[in-house]
């Protein structure tokens, strides 16, 4: 894919770029991507250029020249920084952080594949009273791969259409979020505003592969502590109406191997207490997932919609409007293996459930349900754990705190239309609410479609534009928050 060849973030190219000049001369042999071409054709904001050439970078975890693909990011996100004038410095996160990590998540299987460091930016504005706590926006650099043949443009050309949409994969995961932070400090720095408390930006690797080996690793450095972090922000998710929806915690994801013993025979013959007698017990109870009289309340506004193949259910919440996805427990399943041949009754059948466990909901009494499943499931069925998650905490979204109180009075200056919620799915705000730092998920996409990780990703021009206008405000009221720490 040509996208995937595409150069490094020149600088002489990003300098046209960022000082909002019209770039007119060929880079690489290439024409700069968005010039004026006629009179009549208004020029691109450079803030607009400079999110486009940041999603031309293709730097999927984990994909082909992955490190490669990393280091240019990190060198775009420098290379803005220097252009602001913004201190920054570069961690990297050292393999001895490692086995600390494993021994906190147990995932020996993924971080045995890493080799080198990995590498996160670290921006500081510093507030005039660096005694006090700080702020951090937080986001990740890394990509999701695609589908190439499903995507209308090229995922990695940042193709904007006559609508002022942007096609590319990070238009909404989350390659905005940074721009979006840099450019407000672009514009604040050019008036002077100067802020009480210190702000950092990070840009992290590795939140796609879930973050072990980024912001998991980064909040054990000598660094991290010494920020001495009081608040920050990271990733939401677009909203198609008009309202725009902030994040307050966390499901807790946990992957749940079951296996499922029986008597293996021929295939011709009447054979008791099989494996699949044993599977089939353990899918009725998970595919109706009831876990007391709240969840039967809340299944009674869902819609079950069953799916082909093995990945059976998703709960839709069509009927239920003041509970969200984020807001329920929710399971799938995701994998089932056995069997050697087509005439043998196999002695074992493996089924692989996805749960996602709702912090409102007793994470033990789900677990106690899950083994009682299998209890009723048969004899000799087990239980092991992909991936266990502790229960996150959740962010005050109560008027009487300071910091809420500040986004969301930032948000109503704007009429923002909030919906607060619960993320779905995983993001790093988890490791920092772990350590008891209030953290708000939110990308401000209202009108946008929900298309992370999706094909055709993409973010349109104008509210790309107005999310600069509102971290504008949004930045000085959370750097200036007053509390007694
Ligand atoms: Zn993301």
């Amino acid at each position: 894919m040509a996208s995937a060849q595409s150069p490094p973030a020149k600088k002489s190219r990003s300098k046209a770029v960022l000082n909002g000049d019209s770039c007119t001369e060929a880079v690489n042999g290439k024409t700069c991507v968005q010039v004026a071409t006629n009179a009549d054709t208004p020029a691109e904001d450079p803030a607009v250029t400079l999110f486009r050439e940041y999603i031309r970078i293709p730097s999927i975890s984990r994909g082909d020249n992955y490190l490669q693909h990393y280091a240019e990011a990190v060198k775009f996100i420098q290379t803005v920084a220097d252009d602001i004038g913004l201190p920054h410095e570069l961690i990297e996160v050292i393999r001895s952080y490692i086995f600390t990590v494993l021994a906190i998540y147990n995932n020996v299987e993924h971080c045995s594949q890493v080799t080198p460091a990995n590498k996160i930016v670290l921006i500081t504005v510093e507030g005039t009273h660096p005694e006090l706590k700080s702020v951090l926006l937080n986001s990740h650099y890394d990509v999701v791969p695609v589908f190439p043949d499903c995507w209308k443009y090229d995922a990695f050309a940042a193709h904007k259409d006559e609508n002022g949409d942007i096609y590319g994969r990070g238009t909404q995961d989350m390659k905005c979020c940074i721009i979006w932070h840099l450019e407000a400090l672009r514009r604040l720095k050019k008036s002077g505003v100067k802020f009480s408390r210190t702000l950092y930006i990070t840009a992290v690797p590795d939140e796609e592969m879930g973050g072990m080996l980024g912001m998991a690793l980064f909040i054990k450095t000598e660094r991290f502590k010494k920020m001495n972090v009081a608040f920050a922000l990271d990733e939401g998710l677009a909203n198609p109406t008009e309202a725009m929806s902030v994040y307050y915690g966390e499901r807790s994801a946990h992957w749940i191997e079951v296996t499922c013993p029986g008597n293996p025979g021929h295939g011709s013959r009447f054979i008791e207490n099989t494996a699949v007698e044993k599977v089939e017990k353990l899918l009725r109870q998970a595919l109706a997932l009831p876990t007391g009289a709240k969840d039967q309340v809340r299944m009674s506004n869902a819609t079950v919609h069953s799916v082909c193949g093995v990945c059976v259910t998703i709960y839709r919440l069509e009927g239920a409007p003041c509970l969200k996805l984020g807001d329920v427990t929710t399971i799938n399943v995701t994998e089932i293996h056995g069997g050697i041949t087509h005439n043998v009754v196999p002695n074992k059948f493996v089924v692989v459930l996805d749960m996602r466990f709702s912090p409102h909901e007793d994470h033990q009494e789900i677990l106690r349900m899950v083994q009682g499943w299998l209890d009723e499931a048969g004899e000799g069925c087990t239980l092991k754990f992909i991936q266990e998650s502790p229960k996150y905490p959740m962010t005050s979204t109560d008027d009487s705190d300071p910091w809420w109180r500040a986004f969301s009075t930032t948000c109503d200056k704007h009429s923002l239309k909030l919906e607060k919620e619960i993320f779905p799915a995983g993001t790093d705000s988890r490791y920092l609410r772990t350590l008891g730092i209030p953290c708000l998920g939110f990308s401000p996409l209202n009108h946008t479609p929900i298309l992370l990780h999706d094909h055709n990703e993409r973010l349109n021009e104008r509210v790309f534009l107005r999310g600069i206008d509102i971290f504008v405000d949004l930045l000085p009221a959370l750097c200036n928050v007053e509390t007694t720490v």
